[in-house]
């Protein structure tokens, strides 16, 4: 699940950004987060078979809740601001936070994003991707494929040395360089024993800024690009978040721990 980014200071204090700290893990942490983050990648994966024409978003829910809890592992999201499911199941123009229901259908040619979050023994895991169902539009799976890309783009910096923002500056470029835009309003973040820690990641900007990236830290990196413009609403139902031109947006997301080497994801579900 991504976060919102806060605008104003006091909200900032409010939202718990303001600590200032990243908080580097040890390697017993990220063994936590490892095991957390194989059984959100494994149901990321099934949901590529599961997912079918005709089902409904609280099928998608259903499945993703029962497997987090056939792990003993607790659903991240279920209750974090009063979100009311286990997963966040988006379709189309919705960018981020659709809510499950029984009465909200996916269609062949939809495109559908899913975002899931584990927790076990404390430790949080954040992954998300979005499905074609069944043939979608050529324009379509060509968005979903600059999603993941441009997540891999970001991946490319996830390294000690680099700064937070060199992360967000490849990502803008290798979507906008295939005419696609991102998403300014909601931002990556660092994970761990909090679903949203410092620090904030947003998808876009110039490189070189804010904090040096260290071995140990955790963070979910998680490109939202879209079809057409990057403005977004968010919807009566105070969650669900909307292109306002009504044009399609992805979702591409792993929780990725920061290494002396090459950055490790945990929750590719491979
Ligand atoms: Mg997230």
């Amino acid at each position: 699940m991504e976060a919102k980014l806060p605008k104003t200071y006091s909200q900032q204090l409010l939202t718990g950004w303001v600590n200032n700290m990243i908080i580097i893990k040890s390697d017993n942490e990220i063994n936590l987060m490892r095991e957390s983050g194989k059984v959100t990648g494994f149901i990321l994966k099934e949901l590529e078979t599961f997912i079918k024409p005709g089902m409904t978003t609280m099928d998608v829910d259903r499945f993703v809740e029962d497997t987090i809890r056939k792990h003993k592992m607790i659903p991240t999201f279920k209750g974090y601001g009063g979100f009311p499911a286990s997963a966040c199941v988006s379709i189309n123009e919705e960018v981020v936070h659709g809510i499950p229901s029984k009465k909200r259908v996916i269609n062949e040619g939809d495109i559908v994003s899913v975002d899931v979050g584990s927790t076990y023994k404390g430790y949080v895991s954040d992954a998300a991707r979005t499905y074609a169902v069944g043939k979608v539009s050529d324009e379509a799976q060509r968005l979903i494929d600059t999603t993941r890309e441009s997540f891999f783009a970001g991946l490319e910096f996830c390294k000690p040395g680099y700064r937070i923002s060199d992360i967000g500056h490849a990502i803008q470029q290798y979507a906008e360089s295939r005419g696609f835009s991102v998403i300014r309003d909601f931002v990556g973040h660092g994970v761990g024993q909090q679903m949203h820690e410092e620090p904030q990641i947003p998808n876009y900007g110039r490189p070189g800024r804010g904090p040096r990236i260290a071995k140990g830290m955790a963070f979910a990196v998680e490109p939202m690009i879209c079809q057409g413009g990057y403005q977004v609403e968010t919807l009566q139902n105070d969650w669900t978040v909307v292109t306002i031109d009504g044009k399609l947006s992805a979702h591409y997301e792993n929780t990725v721990v920061i290494t002396d080497g090459e950055p490790e994801l945990l929750t590719l579900g491979e």
